[in-house]
């Protein structure tokens, strides 16, 4: 079976590579990482758990010493990606970036964002959105101005007449 046979069969079943992942029990990547390979080695622990939710060919007897080195390799390659991944999304998490939102003064904030917002706490970077009915409902309304006004400046027509707050 090549990567591609299996990306066939999971769509066949109607299936996303995240869905295929939770229901099998394994990471995306692992999904991914198969279905990208030239060949497909039934006997690896992540191709196993797409068996058991996929009807895939059968393997053959016997893993041979190169399949089993490829096992090797394959979990090491995903143990690599999710660790390299959590490392990134630390960063992003924990990133302070200059604020900049607009002050009175009409100069831009020079405080630090809080960790992993783009605001400080003085701009909204404490927020956690709106939360009535009427605060999502003015928040829904201010967002559909700011995009029809940059639709608008981009095909170079006039923007429309509401001003954005
Ligand atoms: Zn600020």
């Amino acid at each position: 079976m090549t990567g591609e046979e299996l990306a066939e069969i999971r769509r066949a079943a109607g299936l996303t590579q995240a869905n295929l992942a939770q229901r099998a029990g394994i990471g995306r990547h692992a999904v991914s990482y198969w279905e990208n390979k030239p060949r497909v080695d039934r006997y690896s622990w992540a191709v196993q758990r797409m068996g058991e939710v996929l009807t895939l060919p059968e393997r053959s007897p016997r893993p041979s010493w190169q399949e089993q080195a490829d096992a090797q390799a394959e979990a090491a390659f995903i143990a690599q990606v999710t660790r390299i991944k959590a490392r990134a999304e630390a960063i992003v998490a924990k990133r302070r970036v200059p604020c900049g939102a607009k002050t009175r003064k009409g100069t831009p904030c020079r405080c630090k964002s809080e960790p992993g917002k783009r605001r400080c706490k003085f701009h909204g970077g404490m927020s956690t959105g709106a939360r009535t009915p009427e605060g999502i409902k003015r928040i829904r309304e201010a967002q559909h101005r700011r995009w029809a006004r940059w639709r608008a400046d981009k095909d170079g027509t006039q923007p429309p007449t509401t001003p954005c707050i």
